[in-house]
């Protein structure tokens, strides 16, 4: 899952290696896979196939020599795939691997390629030792910033940038919602500094998409020459710390230029909130006043500010080619075959870094290892079942998730197989199995009938589907799927979600601060095996219940996200 949405920079962490790992419960009686028991008559050959043995030997406790799901893990978050970051050997040898399952499963390659689909990006490398920034306020001498800013990765940079800076609260310009923190505003030729959050009167879904798709094209439009993204203290998911170090890591951007979020180069920064005051020095506004207004989800104020911003930015940009990796199992009827179920996940991690837990590998074990580990099993369950559904399935494992949902909205914009017809995206992203499986939240399933499919399929194995505790985070729109709600598919992504107030809650808690973009996402962490292929029961189930009923998804008339449908953002 990305870090954060506006915030395409890769995170990196720290563990706090004086707490002990959790004690688990990873013993689940196994369930036979659905399908193996619709042909009672075929007892013999059924006590013969394999798929019978791996049945027998789950029956007995699962562990991670055992799990077929942790296989696919055990793989991928290994030392040998150096963290899979976007482009480079380690994962072109990870989209090999899931190329090879997809071929042993029997599905067809839908690439271009082969299995395989390029991407090509820009990557973006900032050299922050012989970068500058200074900000003058009135008549007092410059003081260098540099170390209170990151430099968006993510984001083109301007080489040399001289500008004032101007306020535009939240930076949401939604003026047929009846909001606009540019009205009346100038912003040629200025840097926009804006607070991350939103006033109440526009809800959360709609603060998204503001800032990820409005905001970008109208400072283009407007003319302005940088953005400025500052955060509130009670709304900071990682220390300024890690953000900081993230920010040398190298950004990514699609070649495609239409495809970017910005066409051109601004000077584009996250600033940090405890030193944010001095941005107001003189203004008649203080940054303290701003953050109680923005707590509060009350509208802000927008104004011109008596700072000035004089920065040097050196970056290298290099070209390069990754890869997403697409196999197809065809639809079996003739007038449903030609629209397309799609199963998704990212296969990127963050690669390497400066060891802050063990060799310095970002295993990316639960993010997102487990994700694919799922898709390939969903794969092999419709193997072995011999399963026909009457609609197409693509399993797409995707590149630069990390990076900002890159590959898959390459695919999105170029989908390789079923242009035009494909009817949902069921993605997987850190479902995080660290206790047994009773509920999910479903990202997206008030959105559309997905949900209603959800609550169907997750009764049978007596899983609930609950309500996203944590709206505000906006999880919807940090993943994979909402490439597909960007171009009308309806969407959802299931993770496993504690009931309030349970020792699970503090469990998961706990595993964001420890092991989150952390190096301690590894395969040494306690994971429920039986939650985890019990979670993969239910997404090959939902696949099987969407591909296979006569309608297809709807979006609800309620949804802000239907809109899409008619008309898809580029
Ligand atoms: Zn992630």
């Amino acid at each position: 899952m990305q870090g954060a949405f506006v915030d395409t920079g890769a995170k990196v962490g720290h563990r706090d290696d004086s707490s002990p790992d959790r004690l688990h419960c990873p013993y689940r009686s196994y369930n036979k896979e659905e399908g193996l028991m619709r042909f009672p008559y075929r007892v013999l050959a059924f006590l013969l196939s394999s798929a019978f043995l791996m049945a027998a030997a789950h029956s007995a406790a699962l562990d991670k020599n055992n799990s077929p799901w942790w296989a696919h893990i055990k793989t991928l978050a290994s030392d040998d795939f150096q963290g899979r970051l976007t482009g480079s050997p380690g994962y072109r040898k990870a989209a090999d691997y899931v190329a090879g399952v997809f071929e042993r499963e029997g599905l067809k390659p839908a690439g271009t390629d082969g299995y395989f689909q390029d991407v090509k990006f820009e990557v973006q490398t900032i050299q922050t030792a012989s970068s500058r920034v200074m900000l003058t306020s009135g008549k007092a001498a410059p003081i260098d910033v540099s170390e209170a800013l990151v430099l968006s990765p993510g984001i083109l940079q301007r080489k040399e940038t001289k500008a004032p800076l101007v306020f535009a609260g939240y930076g949401i310009h939604l003026p047929e919602e009846g909001y606009d923190d540019f009205a009346g505003l100038d912003v040629r030729g200025a840097i926009v500094v804006f607070i991350v959050g939103g006033p109440e009167s526009i809800a959360g879904a709609h603060r998204a998409h503001a800032i990820a798709e409005v905001l970008p094209h109208y400072l283009e439009s407007a003319g302005a020459v940088g953005v400025m993204q500052i955060g509130t203290p009670k709304n900071r998911e990682v220390p300024w710390a890690r953000q900081k170090a993230a920010g040398t890591q190298p950004g990514m951007v699609l070649a495609e230029k239409g495809l970017r979020r910005y066409q051109g180069e601004m000077f584009g920064t996250s600033f940090d909130e405890t030193k944010a005051e001095m941005l107001f020095a003189g203004s008649g506004k203080t940054f303290e006043g701003l953050v109680a207004l923005a707590d509060a989800h009350k509208p802000l104020p927008h104004l011109k500010l008596a700072t000035t911003i004089n920065a040097h930015v050196e970056a290298e940009v290099a070209p390069l080619t990754s890869v997403n990796v697409v196999g197809e199992l065809p639809g079996s009827d003739p007038a449903l075959a030609p629209e397309a179920v799609v199963l998704s996940a990212h296969l990127d991690h963050l690669g390497t870094g400066k060891p802050d837990h063990g060799n310095g590998i970002f295993h990316g074990a639960m993010d997102d290892a487990s994700g694919i580990a799922t898709l390939l099993q969903s794969a092999h369950m419709f193997n072995a079942s011999k399963a026909k559904p009457r609609r197409s399935i693509l399993f797409l494992a995707v590149c630069a998730e990390e990076k900002g949902l890159l590959g898959s909205r390459y695919f999105a914009a170029h989908p390789t197989s079923h242009a035009g017809h494909l009817i949902a995206d069921i993605n997987t992203d850190m479902f995080l199995p660290l206790y047994p499986l009773h509920a999910v939240v479903g990202f997206g399933a008030d959105d559309s009938t997905l949900g209603d499919d959800v609550r169907e399929v997750a009764a049978k194995s007596g899983v609930k589907l609950v309500p996203d505790p944590e709206p505000d985070h906006l999880v919807f729109v940090r993943s994979d799927q909402y490439n597909f709600v960007r171009k009308g598919t309806p969407a959802i992504m299931l993770q496993m979600s504690p009931a309030p107030g349970t020792p699970q809650e503090a469990t998961r808690k706990e595993w964001f601060s420890q092991r989150y973009h952390a190096q301690a996402d590894d395969l040494d962490q306690p994971v429920d095996l039986g939650a985890a292929e019990a979670y993969t029961r239910l997404v090959y189930q939902l696949a099987v219940h969407v591909a296979d009923q006569q309608a297809r998804p709807k979006w609800k008339e309620s949804s802000y996200f239907a809109r899409f449908a008619t008309s898809p953002l580029p």
